[in-house]
């Protein structure tokens, strides 16, 4: 490479990194965050574009049919993909990305000549080494970690965590011997040392994910997106690429402080996430079937009468809100009420829905103003003093179970103080629970009224009502 291209080279990467920085800086309000995906797809795109042009590519035909076929995949997928699908194709493109960095570690350590790894005397130089024993074995975790996660998510198997006796000492056994075999390996590049190492690191990445389970889930898809991050900077390590090194790092630490910030929303510890196996004894949650109880069952008329005659209404946005789809009408069906001189505002917990920020999200596309958006800190407290509390689809996040039930899945975990509003409106379709499985005492209570049927069907009657 000249000496004009490697500078060219390394400014395009520079430029790319900044714009990556300023596309996380956009991605952390709803405001700014269309214009922070444009930084992000930009820098992408030169990052992508110096890569192929540069004069270390030797053939172009791999290469082009490749970003072809990830093209194809990629547009496909997005146009096809549910908004509530999001969670397990995240967890699906970690896993690509862990994989990503396994098969790089190999193709490097078997053939390391051709990435000049190999010093004068014929060995891998040790740093070599260890940036790619890295890079497997974290890309490994990854990847299997993600694939459990993708099953788990896509309820291909069951949510519910899996645990037996001494898991903990055997995932720290694992792991030390993995530590032990990367040691041994910067003295001595036996192939058998590697593939053991990597081979190890797949198994852990089970282990770790399998004891997760129910409601603890959004921690874990953030966290293997941390995990993602760090095995693309060991890929950059490995092929010299600084862009790939910078952009790991970036990935690999936003994630680290997003799995900080949902560790702090579902009150757990921070490092026993990172460790795995943080959910604790969940199997002793109670049973998610409902029971014989009696609830208050009212319609779309009463709701709109309600509300009509209300002071206050805080709107609980949740999952079910995404599955109808029904952000608009509930727009909507604000705007009515605030013309009828109702103050409306909306509660947002930060794992509500099945990604983080997915409220955030579907509020900004119905064109919620944001300064009627809060977050559950900054809200919780107003519960007492408001009318009305409509709960539209969401149901783990307002369980107060996660108060006083410590055999609870969700035991520990903040909840929006819904029971305390006057009088509490449940939108959803029937009497099962939510993401967690458990059953929710708040349907049973005098000053709660359900609501039952499709959160989209049901705001447009409620809607149609308040005329
Ligand atoms: P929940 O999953 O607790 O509850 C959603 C409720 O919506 C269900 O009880 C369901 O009841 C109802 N519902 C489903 N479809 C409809 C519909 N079409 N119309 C009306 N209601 C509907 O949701 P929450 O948002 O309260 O909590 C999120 C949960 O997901 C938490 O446990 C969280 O930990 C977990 N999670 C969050 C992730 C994140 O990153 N945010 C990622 C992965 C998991 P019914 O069937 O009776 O209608």
């Amino acid at each position: 490479m000249t000496e004009l291209h490697a500078n060219l080279t390394s400014l395009a990467y520079l430029v790319a990194a900044v714009l990556f920085i300023m596309a996380l800086r956009g991605l952390s309000s709803p405001e700014t965050s269309r214009t922070g995906n444009i930084c992000g797809m930009l820098g992408m795109l030169i990052a992508v574009v110096t890569t192929v042009f540069s004069p270390e590519v030797q053939s172009y035909g791999w290469i082009i049919a490749a970003l072809i076929l990830g093209a194809v995949i990629g547009i496909t997928i997005a146009k096809r993909i549910a908004m509530t699908a999001m969670p397990q194709l995240v967890a699906a493109f970690h896993s690509l990305v862990g994989m990503a960095a396994v098969l790089v570690a190999g193709a490097a350590f078997t053939n390391p000549g051709a990435f000049g790894l190999v010093g004068p005397a014929g060995d891998i130089f040790v740093a070599s080494r260890i940036e790619m024993a890295l890079g497997a074995v974290i890309g490994a975790i990854t990847f299997s970690g993600s694939i459990i996660a993708f099953t788990k998510l896509q309820g291909l198997v069951s949510g519910a965590p899996v645990s037996f006796g001494g898991q903990h000492y055997l995932n720290a056994l694992f792991g030390l011997v993995i530590l032990g075999l990367l040691v041994y390996f910067c003295i001595d590049q036996q192939p058998w040392i590697f593939w053991s190492m990597t081979a190890l690191a797949f198994i852990i990445g089970v282990l770790i994910i399998i004891p997760i389970g129910g409601a603890d889930m959004p921690v874990v898809v953030s966290m293997l997106n941390s995990y993602s991050g760090w095995a693309a900077a060991g890929i950059g390590f490995t092929l010299k690429n600084d862009a790939l090194i910078v952009t790991g790092a970036l990935v690999g630490s936003s994630g680290a402080i997003l799995s900080y910030i949902m560790c702090k929303g579902m009150n757990r510890s921070f490092f026993s996430v990172i460790l795995g196996g943080f959910g604790g004894d969940t199997s002793a949650g109670p049973a998610g079937a409902a029971d014989d109880r009696p609830v208050k069952q009212g319609s779309a008329e009463d709701a709109a009468f309600i509300m009509k005659n209300a002071g206050s209404v805080i709107i609980i946005p949740g999952y079910g809100m995404a599955v109808a789809q029904a952000q608009h009408a509930l727009r909507e069906m604000c705007d009515e009420l605030k013309q009828a001189g109702v103050t409306v505002k909306y509660a947002i917990h930060p794992v509500a829905g099945r990604m983080p920020g997915h409220m955030n999200v579907l509020l900004a596309e119905a064109n919620v103003p944001y300064d009627e958006v809060f977050e559950l800190e900054d809200i919780n407290s107003e519960f007492q003093t408001t009318d009305v509390a409509f709960v539209i689809g969401a149901n783990d996040v307002t369980n107060p179970s996660a108060k006083s039930d410590p055999a609870s899945p969700i035991y520990g975990m903040p909840i929006l103080d819904v029971e305390k509003a006057k009088t509490v409106l449940f939108v959803k379709r029937g009497m099962s629970p939510g993401y967690a499985g458990v059953q929710n005492e708040l349907f049973y209570r005098d000053n709660t009224m359900m609501l039952f049927g499709d959160a989209k069907k049901m705001v447009e009657t409620i809607l149609r009502n308040l005329d």
